[in-house]
């Protein structure tokens, strides 16, 4: 994998952005077509990725699949028949799950069945329930506060009947079985940073990753409905994942360029958490840390006691975080080529140090003799000459215990630079890996 780090600054970062361009307008809940309409668009870029579907009712752990749902329509509209609020202005406009309904209702009955938000009166909220039956509008509170009439009709074409929850799942075999997991979620609607943003920068990793011939990992990459998706996943291969996940990731809000975030897996003492940290203080080192109590996204159920898997997040401005989340306003205007680029880069950057993150050991005992080796005068890093002093730092850590993320933070350099340092310490049999 010596071309990881390429491709920063490429029209990479602008296809990633198109691709978020087109999945955003799809209409996605936690099942039905849009979903299955992402998917089968992420298929063309990643030829083997595989849907699932698991019928409506199936049990997993507390939980249950619920029925499939589809919107058609929905408007409420003056009894003159003028549409004041319509779905298909925005699909934000429907309550996630919203059973159907089609009378007339009186404005004191359908103000019940309506959401806005008074602080941000512009924009339409994002609204679901998907567990308890419930029809409802979301709206912008200037348009709510236009509502003056006595009656008004009502319409929301829905369906909720037995059908499928499907989840898309890439894996790519490595050398080792040992693998690194990715999981984002395709349930949002039109909404950009939260998630369609994380949706398409997995993609371009499994992409990226697909052309790596030579993988030490296996890589998994999973497209699943939040919360009841990685619920029904953990409930099939739970236990496959503790044995082999080394390391993973939630991708989620990784579109916007405002600024870097990170939440740590439950005891913050992973791997993946030793990777993300590494990776932020060399390339994001203005990154807001945030623990656990502030998990929001699917690492509540990969952490959750007894599943423990190894998983954090490293996001732009996270979920719950940023004055568009979850409305209207969280559209294609607040991400950004750099936003999604600059996420890409730094995941290729963690997947760079999982790769590299070996244990080697010194094959002499006291300080090797330098002046016998071609090191110091042909050993030229990026911009500075590698002295002595950087490789008696590199070996003198180099005991069979540190790994090279342990080496770098004592050596206060990024992971990259020790790489370099490494491989000429092996063409020089100086180092073994362990
Ligand atoms: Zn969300």
């Amino acid at each position: 994998m010596s071309s990881l780090l390429d491709n920063a600054g490429s029209n990479i970062h602008k296809k990633i952005y198109e691709l978020a361009a087109q999945l955003f307008p799809i209409q996605r809940s936690i099942t039905g077509e849009g979903v299955r309409d992402t998917l089968e668009i992420l298929r063309g870029h990643l030829p083997h990725l595989k849907t699932h579907e698991v019928p409506s009712g199936t049990q997993a752990f507390d939980w249950e699949v619920p029925n499939e749902w589809e919107v058609r329509d929905g408007y409420i509209a003056d009894l003159e028949g003028h549409k004041i609020v319509d779905f298909k202005n925005s699909n934000l406009h429907v309550l996630g799950y919203s059973q159907p309904v089609n009378r007339v209702v009186s404005r004191e009955e359908l103000e019940a069945h309506l959401y806005s938000l008074p602080d941000q009166p512009e924009v339409i909220p994002y609204v679901t329930s998907y567990y308890d039956e419930r029809w409802g509008f979301c709206l912008s509170h200037n348009m709510r506060q236009k509502l003056i009439d006595t009656e008004y009709k009502v319409v929301i074409d829905t369906t909720l009947k037995p059908g499928y929850l499907s989840y898309g799942e890439l894996y790519l075999p490595g050398r080792q079985e040992k693998e690194v997991l990715f999981s984002t979620y395709t349930c949002h609607p039109s909404l950009a940073n939260d998630n369609v943003s994380g949706v398409v920068v997995a993609t371009f990793l499994a992409k990226w990753l697909q052309r790596q011939t030579n993988r030490k990992w296996s890589y998994r990459f999973l497209f699943i409905p939040e919360t009841i998706g990685s619920i029904v996943y953990l409930s099939r291969h739970w236990q496959k994942l503790k044995e082999s996940v080394i390391a993973g990731y939630v991708l989620t809000c990784v579109g916007d360029n405002r600024m870097y975030s990170f939440v740590p897996s439950r005891n913050g003492n992973t791997l993946a958490d030793k990777v993300a940290l590494h990776v932020l203080k060399h390339h994001a080192p203005e990154y807001k840390p945030y623990t656990f109590l502030d998990r929001g996204s699917d690492e509540r159920q990969y952490c959750s006691p007894g599943i423990d898997l190894p998983v954090a997040s490293i996001l732009r401005s996270k979920y719950g975080a940023y004055p568009e989340y979850h409305t209207s306003a969280d559209n294609m205007s607040i991400l950004s080529p750099e936003g999604l680029g600059g996420a890409y880069e730094v995941y290729k950057k963690c997947i760079h140090a999982l790769e590299h993150n070996n244990r080697y050991k010194t094959q002499t005992l006291c300080e090797p003799r330098l002046g016998k080796t071609g090191l110091m005068s042909t050993l030229s890093i990026k911009g500075s000459t590698a002295g002595a002093k950087d490789i008696l730092d590199l070996l003198v850590y180099c005991d069979g215990k540190n790994d090279l993320i342990d080496i770098a933070n004592h050596l206060h350099q990024p992971i990259e630079h020790c790489v370099t340092l490494v491989k000429a310490l092996i063409d020089n049999s100086l180092i073994e890996a362990v």
